[in-house]
């Protein structure tokens, strides 16, 4: 596999514990994979890590045939998307999504061009002007994706992105991220916790526990074939 995105024996410590135990994961361009674990495994901490949020110990990130562990967080080009939504409460969807292309000098008719290909695509056109607080969480999820894909990142790194929705939201947006990454052909590591999420959304799945991915597969692999005892646990556990 030509890998887009490679990890490369990962380490992370806060203090003596090893959140992040040798964490090593190849992605291919275009291909969304998603990061299944327990809360406290350490899923949030490597989309940190990765999104230069958060320093390494030890390992590499290598991005586009590039080593991205000493570029500052503004030049990775990552996108990310937080659980909770995290837009500019001041400004308003439209400004929103056009916040980092302003920062990176687009013009305005550029910003204004892009803004609204993006409001279509998540079906938002008549919110342009609103305000985050006037919008339902699904939508400011929306906006929040939107905003991530404005700068035209080279991945996109969605950390739990559909926990705070209700259970009927998360299904629709759910389905509406993996219509958008295809459409992009986004390169995109997706958390969860949820198994049931992991399943429908991806190709492949990383399960991790305790600072380390304990196996990498399909969905039905991990299913059928789990390696070890707490995969079988976990695979199963929902049902
Ligand atoms: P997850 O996203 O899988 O729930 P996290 O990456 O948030 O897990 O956390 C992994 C572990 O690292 C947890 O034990 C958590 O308590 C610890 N941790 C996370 N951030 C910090 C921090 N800034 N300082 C100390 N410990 C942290
Ligand atoms: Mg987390």
């Amino acid at each position: 596999m030509s890998a887009y995105l490679e990890l490369q024996a990962i380490r992370k410590q806060f203090g003596h514990t090893n959140v992040l135990n040798q964490i090593n994961l190849q992605i291919r361009e275009g291909e969304l994979v998603t990061l299944l674990g327990p809360s406290g495994c350490g899923k949030s901490t490597l989309l940190r890590c990765i999104a230069g949020l958060a320093d390494i110990d030890d390992g590499k990130i290598i991005l586009d045939n590039k080593d991205i562990v000493n570029v500052p967080p503004r030049s990775r080009e990552i996108g990310m998307v937080f659980q909770s939504y995290g837009l500019f409460p001041n400004m308003t969807v439209s400004e929103n999504i056009q916040y980092g292309m302003k920062m990176r000098g687009a013009s305005k008719e550029e910003r204004r061009k892009r803004s609204e290909e993006l409001l279509a695509m998540i079906d938002m056109e008549e919110k342009r002007g609103a305000y985050p607080q006037q919008l339902s969480g699904g939508q400011q999820q929306r906006v929040a994706l939107a905003r991530s894909l404005a700068v035209q990142p080279k991945v996109l790194l969605l950390d739990e992105p559909l926990s705070a929705l209700d259970a009927k939201i998360r299904k629709s947006l759910r389905t509406e991220i993996r219509e958008i990454q295809k459409r992009f052909q986004m390169t995109t590591i997706f958390v969860t916790h949820d198994q049931e999420e992991a399943f429908i959304l991806s190709d492949r799945v990383c399960l991790m526990n305790k600072g380390s991915i304990v196996q990498e597969g399909s969905p039905e692999e991990l299913y059928t074939r789990p390696k070890t005892e707490f995969v079988a646990r976990f695979m199963g556990s929902y049902n």
